[in-house]
């Protein structure tokens, strides 16, 4: 969705709290602290007082932004939907002065809705079933390094910065999934794999990575070696390795300053748009994060 659609969709406060209310409460609103549904919305508009709803059971007020990823935050709702359209239609990964220069604020105020859009996007961790393609890559760094093969642990060559270790599975015509992981061990790798894939229903081709023979007792394991070919039968990487290339050039083009803090996110980002590319966000969106 470009900005001048959500400037559309959503002209003002009104119309964000409006759209935040549907989502939740799909036209039966909810009393969060005792479940009731006597609630009435309070009509007054001065203040920030707008979207502010009372319970006429346990007399509490609340808003509809309290438990999303709004909440606390004082930059104007309007502004925060600006803020996920541009990093979701960003093609390179956004920075926070960007973002900042965008959207008319101060730096230190797009940081943190950035990064708990960020944090929502990461929260999508699900392949499910069919096949799956898994691997792993490193970001981020000045400098190449290499990998200890035998412990599993990154190693770092001279003065310079360990790059980080990122694994990340593709389901083939489905979601992509990656995350930053300490080590590249049997057990880290088989770990991951678990948490998103349906073992049961999953098929997995890994190129002939460390420590991937753990997985191999537990679900459908192929493997291709990359040094000799790129496919045989079907059974390739291909796909996770086109990933790996978006991430990295998202990564190198924004990232000047390279910090380990900020990889958990970008990595978010990067599948979030991966996953959703061409669709409305905005029923998608998550915002209910903070509860
Ligand atoms: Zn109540």
């Amino acid at each position: 969705m470009d900005l001048i659609q959500v400037m559309e969709m959503f002209p003002d406060q009104e119309a964000c709290i409006a759209h935040l209310e549907r989502l939740r409460w799909k036209g039966s609103p909810q009393c969060p602290h005792c479940e009731s549904t006597s609630v009435k919305r309070r009509n007054e508009n001065a203040m920030g007082r707008i979207g502010r709803w009372n319970c006429h059971d346990c007399h509490s007020t609340f808003k509809r932004t309290s438990g999303t990823i709004f909440q606390g935050t004082k930059i104007a709702l309007q502004k925060g939907f600006l803020a996920i359209s541009l990093m979701t239609n960003a093609k390179k990964s956004l920075s926070s002065c960007q973002l900042a220069r965008d959207l008319g604020m101060k730096q230190k105020a797009a940081w943190r809705p950035m990064m708990r859009i960020r944090a929502e996007m990461g929260k999508d961790n699900v392949l499910g079933q069919g096949i799956i393609e898994a691997d792993e890559t490193y970001i981020g760094g000045k400098r190449r390094k290499d990998y200890d093969k035998e412990k599993g642990v990154p190693r770092k060559r001279g003065r310079g910065t360990a790059k980080d270790a990122v694994i990340g599975a593709v389901a083939r015509g489905g979601k992509v999934v990656a995350e930053l992981v300490s080590d590249m061990t049997g057990e880290t790798i088989a770990d991951f794999i678990k948490r998103g894939v349906n073992t049961e229903d999953a098929k997995l081709y890994t190129d002939q990575f460390k420590g991937d023979n753990d997985i191999g007792k537990e679900m459908e394991h192929e493997t291709i070696n990359r040094s000799e070919k790129w496919e045989a039968d079907g059974v390739h990487t291909n796909t996770i390795e086109g990933f790996w290339s978006f991430v990295k050039r998202a990564w190198y083009g924004s990232h000047h300053h390279y910090s380990t803090g900020y990889t958990p996110l970008s990595l978010a980002e990067a599948c979030y748009k991966d996953n959703y590319r061409g669709t409305n966000i905005f029923d998608k969106f998550r915002t209910e994060s903070m509860e």
